[in-house]
């Protein structure tokens, strides 16, 4: 006590202080421990606040060594002593550790030993001042805590970049979910600045500076926008950015949290899109069912035209059916007077009621001519009416074609003559054969070579060939005549068309003989045809099911 109470050099002009006032300052201060140590260490003193945080008493403790206020393992390791050859050596120590009190509980204790020395230098013992901690250590130790927990908590979060900016924006933390989200590791990133995650746009319009300020001003900055990756790919930010404040008020930075949302943009969207695409698979259902409805009404109205149809050919065939019956009626009707005329005409060409002047011979002549022209008209007619009613019956058969060519030239060899036309014949072989009714193909022969003969001027020639084609037998009557205009070729083929015909100009025969001639045909599964050339001449050429291959 004697170093510490005697006044140093520079002390002199302060007032002398009694002895027992410092005695008494010392053992009233009760939130110290004050005592004094020999140099081994022993108490040699105990105040009041030594009393309080130690629990022993002066009686006690007075005489004891100091050691028995350290745990075992403190006195274990040499703790004691070692503080005071440190105190001894350097003057002072100072220490934080556990100190056990007298009911051997422990409390956390600042300790500070100072060296005693004489006026010669001489160690004569040391001063100890304790201060419990305890109180402030816990408090110390559960802001340790929660700021670890904390510090773990932010950095187990992977699912939000959770780190601190400094008053610039330079980043000074980094947690797991930045690294995740961003791509930075800590090293990299920490000490750079925060725009580094801001888009070019952003970035020239000053974003990342202007989000510093409203987090300043207002006390909160959140918005969602695009974001950069290290990669520099594209993510969309859910961000927040708070200031936070030193005790003087002053920023002393911000804390930014950063929530990657691609994930639920790009379900936004996909959602949209959904939205969008069942829109235009349902504009698509109803413009289908529109259409379905548009051909259930265009079946309908088929369905209805063909009724109509089946109804108009019925009224149709019933009209056909009535023409053939009146023709046939009509045909029937005008052949009985004209058998008349022909009967009476022969009983004067035969003389019964007299001789006949040469005048009256030719008159009759030409009485008997008309007669029976009218009644190949009749009969053309009826032919024909009866083919179209269907009511001509075919008897088919082999027919050998040369034998039927031999019997038709002999009926056609006279007009021939009489107009000085060269009728050739190339022979076919006996084996070319139609399938066919004999007396209907005789009639188409004798048809077109009538034509051929009525159509080719004096002097010209009409030749008939013949041959096969796969399964079909034809038959050709050629002629140098006046030929058929091209576009006539087809009409000719229909009912009383005659080339030419005028009513000036009538001319001999009714039309009708191709029109029959081709039904015929075609009734026993061949066909006619026509090829003509204009003042060259033409060739008709009929074609049959040739026998054998059907
Ligand atoms: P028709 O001989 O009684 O007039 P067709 O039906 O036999 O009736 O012939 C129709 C028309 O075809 C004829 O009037 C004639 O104009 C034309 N025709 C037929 N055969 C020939 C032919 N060999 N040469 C030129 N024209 C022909």
């Amino acid at each position: 006590m004697k170093a510490t109470s005697a006044p140093a050099p520079n002390q002199l002009a302060q007032p002398e202080v009694p002895n027992e006032l410092l005695r008494l300052l010392v053992d009233r201060v009760q939130d110290y421990a004050i005592f004094a140590l020999d140099p081994h260490g022993n108490i040699l003193t105990w105040n009041s606040g030594a009393e309080r945080l130690k629990g022993y008493s002066p009686d006690e403790i007075i005489g004891r060594h100091f050691s028995l206020f350290y745990t075992p393992e403190d006195v274990e390791a040499g703790k004691p002593a070692r503080l005071l050859k440190v105190a001894k050596e350097t003057g002072r120590v100072e220490d934080e550790g556990w100190r056990v009190r007298s009911d051997g509980a422990r409390f956390w204790a600042n300790v500070l030993i100072t060296a005693l020395r004489d006026d010669d230098g001489e160690l004569i013992g040391f001063a100890k001042v304790t201060r419990d901690l305890t109180d402030r250590r816990a408090a110390d130790e559960r802001l340790r805590q929660s700021e670890e927990r904390f510090r773990l908590l932010v950095q187990s979060v992977e699912d939000y970049a959770i780190y601190m900016l400094d008053p610039a924006g330079i980043i000074t933390t980094w947690n797991p979910g930045a690294e995740r989200i961003k791509g930075y590791s800590a090293e990299e990133i920490i000490g750079q600045h925060f725009s580094v995650f801001y888009t070019a746009e952003d970035l020239a319009a000053g974003k990342p500076a202007n989000e510093l300020v409203t987090a300043t001003e207002t006390g909160h900055y959140e918005e969602e926008g695009w974001r950069v990756r290290k990669d520099g790919s594209r993510f969309w930010a859910n961000v927040v950015l708070t200031p936070i404040h030193r005790a003087d008020g002053q920023i002393a930075g911000f804390a930014k949290v950063t929530r990657d949302l691609t994930q639920r943009r790009a379900a936004d969207e996909r959602a949209l899109m959904d939205a969008q695409r069942i829109a235009a698979e349902e504009g698509a259902r109803t413009a289908a069912e529109q259409r379905a409805q548009e051909l259930r009404s265009l079946t309908e109205q088929l369905r209805a035209q063909t009724i109509e149809l089946e109804r108009r050919t019925i009224e149709a065939e019933a009209g056909n059916r009535s023409k053939s019956d009146f023709l046939a009626a009509m045909s029937h009707e005008l052949r009985t007077p004209l058998n008349a005329i022909a009967g009476y005409a022969e009983l004067m060409q035969a003389g019964v009621s007299g001789p006949l002047t040469e005048a009256q011979r030719d008159q009759l002549d030409r009485i008997q001519r008309s007669q029976r022209h009218l009644l190949g008209i009749i009969n053309d007619i009826l032919n024909f009416s009866r083919i179209e009613a269907g009511k001509v019956t075919y008897a088919i058969g082999p027919i050998v074609l040369q034998e039927l060519i031999d019997g038709v030239i002999p009926m056609i060899q006279p007009q021939a003559d009489k107009k000085r036309l060269r009728l050739s014949v190339t022979r076919c072989s006996p084996a070319l054969m139609a399938t066919a009714d004999r007396s209907k193909v005789e009639q188409i022969l004798l048809n077109l070579l009538s034509n051929a003969v009525k159509f080719t001027d004096e002097g010209g020639g009409i030749s008939i060939t013949c041959g096969t084609n796969a399964d079909r037998v034809w038959l050709s009557v050629r002629d140098t005549g006046i030929g058929i205009p091209a576009n006539q070729l087809e009409s000719i083929f229909a009912p009383f068309t005659q080339v030419g015909r005028t009513f000036a100009s009538p001319m001999e025969g009714t039309g009708l003989g191709l029109a029959i001639s081709r039904d015929l045909a075609r009734a026993m599964h061949g066909d006619l045809t026509a090829e003509s050339r204009e003042g060259e001449g033409s060739v008709f050429t009929l074609f049959l099911p040739r026998a054998g291959t059907t």
